[in-house]
């Protein structure tokens, strides 16, 4: 069993004067995260690397799970330490660790040493020269290959002797509260949890805001959203989701709008609205899950109309991708299962058989000041009647 686990990250390491402050991040990320599961665990930070203890009732499998929701983390490197002794002992410590990391392997390898602690009387190219030696008697099968090699066996010396050379992926990205927050449009298709991420992985902090349309749409459909919700917040942490009330305001544009404009005069009251909860929880940006031509929606030319009516930034990080590469995404995850279960959203009940795929700007415009006089107390009452919650 490992007690140690090494913690690689990518991007953070390269911020210069900040990187303190990312390193900082990440460590209260992985404190937050491991609070919630069994065991003892010590984060400690060191030189550019930061290392998790284990201790009391943990579980293996459950503390990389956790560790594998981190954003900003690349790798996570289970390490066995050993006492530091002369070089000897290093050597039948190595050969030890083989056995058990790397039974009867036939793979090439490479001895990469870390001097840390400088009073160690062998410089690391010497280690690694004595290391390999002791790897090629005990393994007559395995060869070496220094600029290729199969396992890359890493040495820190330091108050003891860290080893170790497996490498379990983490999410990547940036951890989270190292950037701004975000208004995420979050509805129960497979897009929007998968912009969500896309952007938590940045290191931004997620709020979210759903609309439903009682009793067309379901409360099953709502706790579908709310399921999403925490699915994402596994990674991007907490967090808060505004449930707004749409059915008056679909109805009223239905009543008085022309209905191949429908979807598109809604989607630009959805995003008023988001920008308005935006706003109050001063986000910097609105996400959604657009992606250019998926939808008439999802057109450039709507995608301007939608644009039109907010002043913040959209962030749309599904733009230019496929379905099926934002299917592959949903799967790992883990949003994906969730869903496609089948409960209809607010946009599936009210879209029109042939809905304007090229709207002009002026044109809907000219079809939502019809809507003059009645739309401002619908959107005032909907905002008032929001539901906020927090998911996690
Ligand atoms: P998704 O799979 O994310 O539902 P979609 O392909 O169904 O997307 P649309 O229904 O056109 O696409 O919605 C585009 C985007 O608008 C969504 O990705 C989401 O960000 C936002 N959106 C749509 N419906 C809702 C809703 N009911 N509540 C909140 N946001 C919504
Ligand atoms: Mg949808």
């Amino acid at each position: 069993m490992y007690h140690t686990y090494l913690i690689k990250y990518g991007e953070i390491g390269i911020k210069g004067n900040n990187r303190h402050v990312f390193e900082d991040a990440l460590a209260k990320q992985i404190r937050l995260k491991l609070q919630h599961i069994r065991g003892e665990f010590q984060i400690r930070k060191e030189r550019g690397r930061v290392y998790v203890e284990c201790g009391g009732d943990w579980d293996e499998e459950e503390t990389i799970d956790a560790l594998t929701h981190i954003f900003g983390i690349v790798g996570i490197c289970p390490v066995h330490t050993y006492e530091l002794g002369d070089i000897s002992a290093l050597r039948k410590d190595i050969v030890e660790y083989m056995n058990k990391e790397h039974p009867s392997s036939s793979q090439s390898f490479k001895v990469k040493a870390r001097r840390v602690n400088k009073e160690y009387y062998l410089q690391s190219m010497e280690i690694d020269a004595e290391l390999g030696e002791a790897i090629l008697e005990a393994c007559p099968s395995m060869r070496v290959d220094v600029h290729n090699p199969d396992i890359l066996l890493e040495l820190e010396i330091r108050d003891r002797i860290y080893v170790y050379s497996k490498v379990i992926r983490g999410p990547g990205g940036m951890p989270v509260g190292s950037n701004g927050s975000a208004m995420l449009c979050l509805s129960g298709g497979i897009d929007s949890p998968v912009a969500g991420w896309m952007i938590a992985k940045r290191g931004v902090k997620i709020d979210a805001v759903y609309f439903h349309a009682p009793p067309y749409t379901s409360e099953r459909a709502k706790q579908k959203v709310v399921d999403l919700a925490k699915k994402v917040a596994a990674y991007a942490g907490p967090i808060r989701l505004h449930v707004v009330n749409f059915t008056d305001i679909q109805l009223a544009i239905y009543d008085t709008c022309p209905h191949e404009e429908l979807t598109v005069i809604m989607r630009r009251y959805m995003m008023r609205i988001a920008e308005h909860f935006a706003n109050k929880d001063q986000d910097l940006a609105i996400i959604t899950g657009e992606s250019i031509g998926q939808v008439a929606s999802q057109t450039m030319q709507s995608l301007i109309t939608t644009n039109a009516v907010v002043s913040l930034p959209v962030y749309r990080p599904l733009v230019g991708f496929d379905k099926s590469e934002i299917v592959e995404i949903a799967k790992k995850i883990d949003t994906y299962e969730t869903s496609i279960l089948p409960y209809e959203d607010c946009c599936t009940i009210f879209v029109a058989r042939h809905p304007v795929t090229k709207p002009v700007l002026e044109i809907i415009e000219r079809s939502e000041a019809k809507l003059k006089g009645q739309i401002e107390e619908l959107v005032e009452t909907a905002i008032r009647t929001t539901e906020t919650f927090t998911c996690k």
